[in-house]
Order: structure tokens, then C-alpha cells, then sequence
């Protein structure tokens, strides 16, 4: 009988592959055949034991899941629009549907589950156990959301849905911004990238983005995809050039994407417009220290904290996707079996000599 193949982690650094039974479907439920993932910085916290509430449980990592249906539960009405055969992308948050976060609109927050359904962080003893990415088949239950993506679009192409979704949410959904307001952008990862490409979208007036040094062929990507100018933060002098490309006003949205750091909050303060607002979309393992409170104050500034995404930015994620081949192709710099997940990883780091990484995906499949 066919079985899944699953990278399963035991503990920081801990690896091994592991066969699993293919679950039985119920009305409403698919089984996905897994063609690629995503990876972004929350996978590196995950390999190394540090995201927030891991207790250690084995699971199956990998939560930004791009594959086909395999098989469908019988007598499933709620999956209108879907075949077997159909390439689809998993929202990462299987959500119950009827706690107060879930009416909201709060997915992510759920709390209707006795165990949080998010690919990815869910164990394997929670049955049917196929809930990560690093696997050659995930568990989508009845609730889990599945968006069907355009058949022009492959697998690889398609986990680029996810970091746009988030520049969606980041700049505009959450960061507020307007038609014609000018976007700052603190780090030219694939999600300040992915926040490039939804800002020109949705009409920016003007967009920045800043990097190190040795970011320059991000940045150089950065202005290929739309944006207006960049800024090497290590030798020029920041504040100076955000007031220069602002007109002396500022950014309405700053958008920070730096992972682990926090100066570039801090310095973002002077280079806010009146009225603007902060974006933190990523994990720092550190406190806010030094953080200019009265000159925010004075700016009447606002700081606003959003990891993760919404139906909504998704679902004009993967129109943008569709729509935008070539934008596509600059951004999948590298694709990995399964097998070499640590070496994926050391490449999204940017730890690995010679390789210039932004977006990176992982397959199920074992390397030749
Ligand atoms: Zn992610
Ligand atoms: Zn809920």
C-alpha cells in the first residue's frame, strides 16, 4: 500500500525520515501529493528548536505548502471548485471556524483546537500525522483552506504566493498604505521583496528598500521589480537619504523585514512621515532597547506587530502570481530535496559562500 515519506524532527538539528500510513478521508477532507515549500526565517527558528512553543513532540516540519490533490473524502460539497488533479497552495492555519478569533477573522489565533493546527508545528501523534510540508503527502482536514492555483503557474512558482501575501498584509491590509504613499522597506528578502512587488500593485507613489552591502544584488533586484531607489544602510547614510527620497516628509509605511535586528526599528523613527506607521512582521529574540519613544510620540507614530497573513491578501497573492511570470523568476534563486534541509536552510541564511539566496524552496524528493 502507499505510504507518505516524512523528514521527521526530533529535536534541534534532528532529522530522520519516517513512513506513514495514508490516512482514511472523511467528508470534506483532501490528501495532498506535496511538490514543493516554501521556506522563510520562522523554518530556521523551527530547525533550531527556538520557535516559541515547541515541547519537543516529533514533527513534520514545512508550512508553506504548495502540491496537487491526490484524493478527495467522499461526498464533499464544501470543496466546490476543487478536483483531484488541482494544484493548490495550504493556508499554513487549519482554524475551527466558531471561537471568537475565528469569527473575527483572527485564523491564526484560533483557539477552538485541543491542539493548534498550524502546518508545520503540529506532532505527528495528532492523527493523521501529515501535517508538515517536508513530506511527500499532507493532511488538509474539512476546515483547512485550500486556494486552487492558476494551471499556467507550476509548484515552485506557486510557494512565492506566500511572501507576496505577506507584503499585501504588511504594507497595505495592516501598514494602511494608500494609493500614492511612499513605502519604506527595512531589509530586501524575499518578503521585502514580496512587499515590493504587492505595493507597486496596489499603486505606491514611491518605494525604497534597504540592505547591507553585501545585499546588493537583492537590491539590484529590489529596483528590477518596481521599487524607486535603494539604500545600502553600511555606506551611505540613511536618514539622510530616506529625507532626500521623501521630499524632506518621510515614509507613511516603513515595513521591517530584518530578521533578529532591531537598530533598523530604531533608526526607522526619523525617517517616519507624521502620522506613519511601523511595521515588525518578524521574530528579533530580543528587546526593543533604545527605541526613540518621544521622538515617535511627537510624529504621533503608530507601531503595529503582524506575523502571517490573511485569506484576503492571499487570494490577491496568487493573482499577482499568476499575472507576473518574469517577477517570479528573479525572486526562486534555489530548490532543495528534502534531504538537504540543512543545507537550504544555510543557504537562506546567507552562510554559504558563493550562493546569493532569496527565495528558497524545498521538495519531497530525495537529491540524485
Ligand atoms: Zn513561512
Ligand atoms: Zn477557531
Amino acid at each position: 500500500m502507499e505510504q507518505a515519506t516524512a523528514l521527521v524532527q526530533h529535536g534541534a538539528g534532528k532529522f530522520e525520515f519516517e513512513n506513514f500510513d495514508l490516512p482514511v478521508l472523511g467528508e470534506g477532507d483532501v490528501l495532498v501529493r506535496v511538490e514543493a515549500n516554501g521556506l522563510c526565517a520562522s523554518d530556521v527558528e523551527a530547525y533550531e528548536g527556538l520557535d516559541r512553543d515547541w515541547d519537543e513532540r516529533p514533527r513534520i516540519l514545512g508550512h508553506e505548502i504548495a502540491g496537487t490533490i491526490q484524493d478527495m473524502g467522499p461526498a464533499t460539497v464544501n470543496r466546490r471548485g476543487l478536483a483531484v488533479g488541482d494544484r493548490v497552495c495550504v493556508n499554513p492555519f487549519v482554524s475551527c471556524g466558531i471561537c471568537r478569533s475565528c469569527l473575527i477573522g483572527d485564523l491564526s489565533g484560533c483557539t477552538g483546537h485541543v491542539e493548534r493546527l498550524r502546518y508545520g508545528m503540529v506532532p505527528t501523534s495528532v492523527s493523521p500525522s501529515l501535517w508538515g510540508g517536508y513530506s511527500t503527502h499532507a493532511f488538509v482536514p474539512r476546515n483547512g483552506i485550500l486556494y486552487k492555483v492558476p494551471p499556467e503557474v507550476d509548484a515552485l512558482d506557486a510557494t512565492l504566493w506566500q511572501p507576496i501575501a505577506g507584503g499585501y498584509e504588511w504594507a497595505i491590509a495592516q501598514g494602511g498604505l494608500r494609493v500614492g504613499d511612499r513605502l519604506l522597506v527595512l531589509g530586501p528578502g524575499q518578503r521585502g521583496l514580496g512587499a515590493v512587488l504587492a505595493a507597486r500593485h496596489a499603486g505606491a507613489g514611491k518605494i525604497v528598500v534597504t540592505g547591507l552591502t553585501k545585499d546588493r544584488f537583492k537590491l539590484d533586484v529590489a529596483l528590477r521589480l518596481g521599487a524607486d531607489a535603494v539604500i545600502d544602510v553600511e555606506s551611505e547614510d540613511f536618514v539622510a537619504r530616506c529625507m532626500e527620497l521623501s521630499d524632506g516628509e518621510g515614509f507613511d509605511v516603513v515595513l521591517d523585514t530584518t530578521p533578529h535586528a532591531v537598530t533598523p526599528i530604531n533608526e526607522s523613527v526619523a525617517a517616519l512621515r507624521r502620522g506613519g506607521t511601523i511595521m515588525v512582521i518578524g521574530v528579533k529574540l530580543r528587546t526593543l532597547d533604545g527605541f526613540p519613544i518621544d521622538q515617535f510620540l511627537y510624529k504621533r507614530g503608530t507601531l503595529k506587530a503582524v506575523p502571517g497573513s490573511t485569506d484576503r491578501s492571499y487570494r490577491l497573492a496568487l493573482d499577482l502570481v499568476a499575472n507576473n511570470p518574469k517577477a517570479l523568476s528573479e525572486l526562486r534563486t534555489h530548490v532543495f530535496g528534502f534531504d538537504r534541509l540543512g543545507t537550504a536552510l544555510d543557504v537562506l541564511k546567507g552562510q554559504v559562500a558563493g550562493e546569493n539566496a532569496i527565495n528558497v524552496v524545498v521538495t519531497p524528493n530525495f537529491t540524485p
